[in-house]
């Protein structure tokens, strides 16, 4: 097959739960998908990328394939240095899954991948140096510079989500304490609507009911839909939700001075409710305020298929030249 610049590419979300997979075109528009549970054993889990790029490629003239991987990716992308939640470790996933499909394979960090496609055809498209910071059970973070992936020395940076904001804080499962995402994250929300109520901290009817029902069902979703519902601990918790987002993005500005910064991840689509206050927040904490231009700071365009947008975009770019 003549590689084109236009031909298509496969991107693939390698994620804990599941593998997404979808078809993507030259304008990042997803034409094709399908999804199945993650397999537990790295045979299965390999079988099952097979089997997912079989099935697309079958219905599409697809000519590389990339995927988005949550975990450590080696800085050549070629393999996987580890991953919390997948059986990869140290892995040389690329060049295995590469002879196995019949295609050429390229990995990429899953906040990577989200950050390139928000930034070719999402919220961060005229940004230059752009942050991308994804808020879920806890912080997924990506950094752009002059509109390229930095992956640092080792392919590890950035880890924003652990950066220490309390000393002797909240214990992360990391390994350390009072780290940014512990309180500026889905999991976040709970904790500190559970500290609020149990200190008394405000009356609080909707939040307060659930607890006393069942004390396993407190959400970040559930506590974002009970502050609008008018729960004054619900409505405390995503102000104290807000302030820890201002302040740390304040303070990732203080490093990386960015132009634009993405908020995705599933809490941002609360994010209405917390993005004005962050931003107030983040103007007043940055060093300089008042005399510095200050980052936009935005919401996700793309949402949960940014990753495999992300990754069939570079594995394009990476392997198919045009023709002109
Ligand atoms: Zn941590």
């Amino acid at each position: 097959m003549k590689r084109q610049r236009d031909a298509l590419s496969i991107g693939i979300d390698v994620g804990g739960t599941s593998l997404r997979a979808s078809v993507v075109d030259s304008n990042g528009q997803v034409i094709d998908s399908t999804q199945s549970p993650t397999p537990h054993s790295a045979r299965a889990l390999e079988r099952g990328l097979d089997r997912a790029v079989k099935e697309l490629a079958a219905r599409h003239p697809v000519s590389a394939v990339g995927l988005a991987v949550a975990g450590f990716v080696n800085s050549d992308r070629t393999s996987v240095r580890f991953a919390p939640h997948l059986p990869w470790v140290n892995t040389p996933v690329a060049k295995q899954m590469s002879e196995r499909i019949g295609l050429p394979v390229v990995l990429e960090h899953d906040a990577n991948s989200a950050a390139w496609a928000e930034y070719r055809f999402g919220a961060a498209a005229d940004g230059r140096n752009v942050v991308m910071v994804a808020i879920g059970t806890g912080i997924g973070a990506a950094l752009l510079i002059d509109g390229r992936i930095y992956r640092g020395s080792y392919g590890v940076a950035p880890e924003l989500g652990h950066i220490q904001v309390v000393p002797d804080g909240r214990a992360c499962p990391c390994g350390k304490r009072g780290c940014w995402e512990r309180y500026c994250s889905g999991t976040a929300l709970v904790d500190t609507a559970v500290e609020f109520l149990a200190s008394d901290q405000g009356s609080s009817t909707i939040l307060a009911r659930d607890v006393f029902l069942d004390p396993g069902s407190l959400t970040g979703r559930r506590i974002a839909s009970a502050a609008q519902e008018g729960d004054e601990i619900a409505r405390r918790t995503m102000e104290d939700f807000a302030r820890w987002l201002g302040m740390g993005l304040a303070l990732v500005s203080d490093v990386y001075d960015p132009d634009l910064i993405v908020i995705a991840g599933g809490v941002a689509t609360s994010s209405s409710q917390f993005l004005d206050q962050a931003r107030e927040h983040y103007g007043r904490l940055i060093t300089g305020a008042g005399h510095r231009p200050l980052a936009q700071i935005r919401s996700t365009q793309l949402g949960e298929a940014a990753g495999m947008i992300g990754a069939a975009d570079l594995a394009r770019s990476e392997f198919l030249t045009s023709s002109r």
